[in-house]
């Protein structure tokens, strides 16, 4: 029986205005009483961090980036770096979601920078990993997710991962209402953890693996029931007060 602490991880994604986010915050605020063991974090758009860090100030709700720039500091238009993050009370960042691989171009190559980066920084990176439709009808899941996994561990190293957690997020089932069964879920969280041990026991033994892909209140108790599951990366439902404080109930 392991005894990771779950975390539970709201991505907002381009969503919320400052009242939107503000009503948000204030209901997780109001429901955090009914939730016993999860970490709970928040990621809203860059603009928002700064609300989120008064509304959440003397709460136990920690909030992060759903993205990062490599470098430091200097010549980089539009961009945010992790030192920029913490300064705003950061704990996390999303690094390597399947939106920024697709959508922005991001090879394993970058975003081991970024995880790096962000680690550079005093962020703990929330990497994730995850299989196209198309990959997984080939029966390439089980590569997709080595590969992705393997490129970060080459370029910071396995005593990297204690400080990490790792969303292990199906392509397929990232807002499309579709989710992994449990068991597809667990067998996945379960080749990633066994990747990890084939390194470093301990590490892997303490590794938090989160579940996302649709992921809401109707299905998370299943998902989060898995024993290599450690809590959720939520898109979609975390944008509901309700919805999301039922999932971070869930989680333990
Ligand atoms: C996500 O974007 O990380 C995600 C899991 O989205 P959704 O919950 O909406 O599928």
């Amino acid at each position: 029986m392991s005894n990771r602490q779950p975390i539970v991880a709201g991505n907002w994604k381009m969503n919320g205005s400052r009242a939107e986010s503000a009503a948000l915050l204030a209901g997780i605020k109001q429901g955090l009483g009914t939730v016993k063991k999860a970490q709970v974090v928040v990621c809203p758009p860059f603009i928002l961090i700064p609300l989120a860090a008064k509304e959440l100030q003397g709460t136990a709700v920690a909030f992060g980036g759903q993205n990062l720039d490599a470098h430091k500091s200097g010549a980089y238009t539009g961009e945010v770096s992790g030192p920029m993050l913490k300064d705003f009370g950061c704990t996390y960042v999303i690094i390597g979601h399947s939106e920024r691989r697709s959508l922005y171009g991001e090879t394993d190559a970058v975003v081991a920078e970024k995880f790096k980066a962000a680690q550079d920084a005093g962020l703990v990176p929330i990497l994730c990993v995850g299989e196209s439709l198309a990959e997984r009808e080939a029966n390439q899941t089980e590569a997709v997710v080595a590969r992705q996994l393997d490129a970060v561990v080459a370029h910071v190293g396995i005593g990297a991962l204690p400080n990490a957690v790792i969303a292990y997020e199906p392509v397929w089932a990232i807002g499309t209402g579709k989710t992994a069964s449990p068991q597809q879920a667990q067998d996945v969280h379960k080749f990633i953890r066994t990747r990890i041990a084939a390194k470093d026991a301990k590490v892997a033994d303490g590794l938090r693996v989160l579940y996302g892909g649709s992921m809401k209140a109707a299905n998370a108790k299943e998902l989060l029931a898995q024993p290599d599951i450690d809590g959720g990366l939520i898109g979609g439902a975390s944008l509901n007060a309700e919805e999301f404080l039922a999932i971070c109930r869930a989680a333990g």
